[in-house]
């Protein structure tokens, strides 16, 4: 039996606020293996990490390549060096570029190392010596942070994946607005989606494929499928060259930074969690808009919030009242807060406590503490403290899941349209 060996490669950190991006070097990095008669075995990968990584650029994404490990593959390698030695954005102090080449079988020690990229902090010593106990090559440009993400970009399983296509500008348009011809959008969104998803924020009216930022990237559409991105490419029009587009196999939106806990006190700041507990009190709004309440167990409680940028969820989340069950998905950040990205609704707690109507019709005021109640129309007293039991018409559903919007997802959360509900 012939034993096939694969190369796999891992870049990332080669991109700075100001420009470039690690997938628009991947799509380099591919076409000019592919001028040197190299094929890539499956997509090349977008691999998302864990959204807290505090030295990330924007959405912690760390790319990998698997081609067959033949007499080419040195050639690959300098491929590979050359480019990010070439197009990294080394003038950032943030950009700090990692390369890994590894042409062993994956590991399950390498899995754990990637779902530990998703779910905690790993120092680049760490990352460094964990690769080297693995059999990878490691090269470190600068102090070489991005073999962090490398590793874990060739390492993780991908039981649950989507797919994205990124499209490219020319260099010259960098930095300029994007000639995106947005009513083709809405036209592919209407075409494409469920296959497709993320296009549009219509409660925002937003164009979510198009990046802000001075990238290379002119757009980027998520989906299920290879050949519904195909069919969106189509319909999208624009108004400047593309250059080049990729398609990349990704985690986005898959919920894979979620991680199932048994109760609030099991959680830990900057980590992600799919967690049940009882609201505690109303939510309610501060300054600059942002919604918080608290969900509480047996093991404790802990503050949630629905920030300013999430919009119209507020209003959803503003629905929750004291005794509500519900299960939320997010992650706890730098004010300890648990950041809701989606909840859905275990019970509804549709009663709720009320002075009780007078005979007149009245509803009674309080009398005093322990003083039962008082008509302020007819005078009549009653001398119980106790509420009566009233059942509310709520605006939320039980069994109901409840979302961001798209504007203001992270890259790795699954929307409900991929749910299956
Ligand atoms: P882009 O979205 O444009 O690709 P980015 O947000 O991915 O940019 P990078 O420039 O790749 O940002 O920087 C992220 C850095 O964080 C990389 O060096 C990566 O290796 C590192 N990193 C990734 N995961 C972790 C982690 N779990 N712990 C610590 N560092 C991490």
């Amino acid at each position: 039996m012939i034993l096939i060996r694969y190369l796999y490669i891992g870049v990332d950190d080669t991109d700075s606020p100001d420009g470039m991006c690690t997938t628009y070097l991947a799509s380099q990095i591919i076409n000019e293996f592919r001028d040197n008669g190299i094929e890539l075995v499956d997509y090349p990968r977008l691999i998302r990490l864990n959204p807290f990584a505090r030295h990330k650029t924007r959405g912690n994404g760390g790319v990998a390549l698997k081609i067959l490990n033949d007499s080419k593959a040195d050639m690959a390698k300098r491929i590979v060096l050359e480019k990010v030695e070439k197009l990294s954005m080394f003038d950032c102090d943030n950009t700090n570029p990692g390369v890994i080449f590894y042409d062993g079988e994956i590991t399950s020690e390498m899995e754990d190392y990637a779902f530990r990229a998703i779910y905690e902090f790993i120092t680049i010593e760490e990352a460094e010596e964990f690769g080297r106990s693995a059999g990878c090559e490691i090269h470190k440009f600068k102090k070489g942070r991005g073999i962090i993400g490398s590793i874990a970009a060739i390492s993780l399983p991908l039981s649950d994946y989507t797919y994205e296509l990124l499209a490219y500008r020319s260099s010259d348009n960098y930095g300029t607005k994007r000639q995106i011809d947005y009513d083709s959008v809405y036209e592919m969104d209407r075409e494409t989606f469920p296959d497709t998803f993320e296009n549009i924020d219509y409660s925002e009216n937003y164009i979510a494929i198009e990046p802000k930022t001075p990238c290379p990237v002119l757009y980027g559409i998520r989906s299920d499928t290879v050949e519904a991105l195909k069919k969106a490419k189509d319909i999208v029009k624009v108004g400047e060259p593309i250059v080049d587009w990729c398609i990349f196999k990704t985690n986005q939106h898959t919920d894979m930074h979620i991680q199932e806990v048994p109760n609030i006190a099991s959680m830990k700041q900057f980590g992600c969690y799919c967690v049940e507990g009882e609201v505690k009190n109303k939510p309610t709004v501060i300054d600059g808009g942002h919604m918080f309440f608290y969900i509480m167990d047996d093991s404790g409680e802990i503050e949630c919030g629905a920030y300013e940028p999430t919009k119209n969820f507020r209003k959803i989340v503003s629905h929750l009242r004291p005794g509500d069950k519900i299960r939320v998905y997010g992650g706890i950040g730098e004010q300890n807060t648990f950041n809701v990205e989606k909840f859905q609704v275990i019970h509804l707690n549709d009663v709720e406590y009320r002075n009780p109507v007078c005979e007149c019709g009245k509803r009674m005021t309080s009398a005093g503490k322990n003083k039962g109640f008082k008509c302020k129309k007819c005078g009549k007293k009653l001398e119980s403290s106790k509420k009566v039991p009233i059942k509310i018409q709520r605006f939320l559903k039980n069994a109901q899941f409840y979302e961001t919007p798209v504007s203001a997802r992270r890259h790795l959360s699954k929307p409900l349209c991929r749910m299956n509900l």
